[in-house]
């Protein structure tokens, strides 16, 4: 069915015209006034006082518009321009936001791999170096029950402990590494794992990433070990771009709100390995999708971003 065009009312003449848009203007109800101001301008015999009049009680696109009765796109267009020209780095508000959706989602978030003390998590974090967290949790399913101490591990010795973690990657080094550090743990520190970076730092093995899990999910200290997925969604969506780990991880440290920091190492985790992944992101699912800055985003359409 078409539909029904709207009545038109009967043509006034040129005083009645300008009586209405005088009328108009003295209520000020800008947006019946501009219109009537806009036509009268272009019209021989009515107010152009009443005009000027309207438009300066506009902002300055609707008043050049109505001055000179051109339309409206070109300024609405360069004010769209300048609206869509944003920085390539996330403002504080929208980190704010950011976190607040991912907190949101996910408001307790640890680590995948299967832990139960500090020391499996060290071994287990030490295991997954280019592995999987699904790989490492299949070998110490079987490894803790038979050695989950410093004194287990060391006793189990190198050629001990390898049958259990052949599956993962680099089996070879990360079994002299792990019954290297076991035996540093019951020399210097009383088989304790240490709550302190340069002692963690200073275990076979263990890097910089790997005290940084350590000291952030078995002893809830604010830091961020900035692996692949990190670093790949810092830089992606303009939260905390760097060339490398290290410059990523500083400037997560100074833009992440104190009160995300704790957690924001598993959130990032989480999403660069399940959302924003490294060949084809899940940009129509993301819930930031709205505030990142990747210019190569997965077309599709976008879901509503959850509350
Ligand atoms: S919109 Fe795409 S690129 Fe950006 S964070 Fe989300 S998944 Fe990653």
């Amino acid at each position: 069915m078409p539909k029904t065009p709207p009545a038109k009312s009967p043509a006034k003449p040129a005083s009645a015209t300008a009586r209405t848009a005088s009328k108009n203007v003295a209520a000020k109800k800008s947006a019946a006034a501009a219109d009537a101001a806009s036509k009268a301008a272009g019209k021989p015999g009515a107010s152009k006082s009443a005009a000027k009049k309207s438009a300066l009680k506009k902002p300055a696109s609707v008043r050049d518009n109505a001055a000179t009765g051109k339309p409206a796109s070109k300024p609405a267009a360069k004010t769209t321009a300048k609206a869509e020209k944003r920085s390539a780095r996330l403002s504080p508000p929208e980190i704010e936001e950011m976190f607040s959706r991912l907190q949101s989602l996910n408001p307790h978030p640890t680590t995948e791999l299967e832990y139960s003390t500090p020391y499996e998590l060290l071994v287990a974090v030490a295991l997954s170096a280019q592995a999987t967290d699904v790989g490492v949790n299949k070998a110490t399913r079987k490894l803790f029950p038979i050695a989950n101490t410093p004194r287990q591990i060391a006793a189990l010795g190198v050629d001990g402990l390898k049958p259990y973690i052949a599956t993962i990657g680099l089996f070879n080094t990360k079994a002299a590494n792990v019954v290297a550090l076991s035996q540093q743990l019951i020399d210097l520190h009383g088989g304790e794992v240490p709550r302190d970076r340069a002692a963690l730092e200073a275990l076979p093995g263990v890097g910089r990433k790997t005290a940084n899990v350590v000291l952030n999910t078995a002893f809830g200290e604010p830091t961020i070990a900035v692996d692949t997925h990190i670093f790949r969604v810092s830089n992606r969506t303009g939260l905390a771009p760097g060339k490398d780990v290290v410059a990523v991880e500083q400037a997560l440290l100074k833009v992440v709100p104190q009160r995300y920091l704790q957690d924001a190492h598993h959130w990032l985790i989480l999403h660069g390995r399940y959302v924003c992944k490294a060949r084809k992101p899940d940009c129509p699912h993301c819930v930031i999708r709205d505030l990142c800055r990747f210019q190569d985003k997965t077309p599709g359409d976008p879901e509503p971003v959850a509350a």
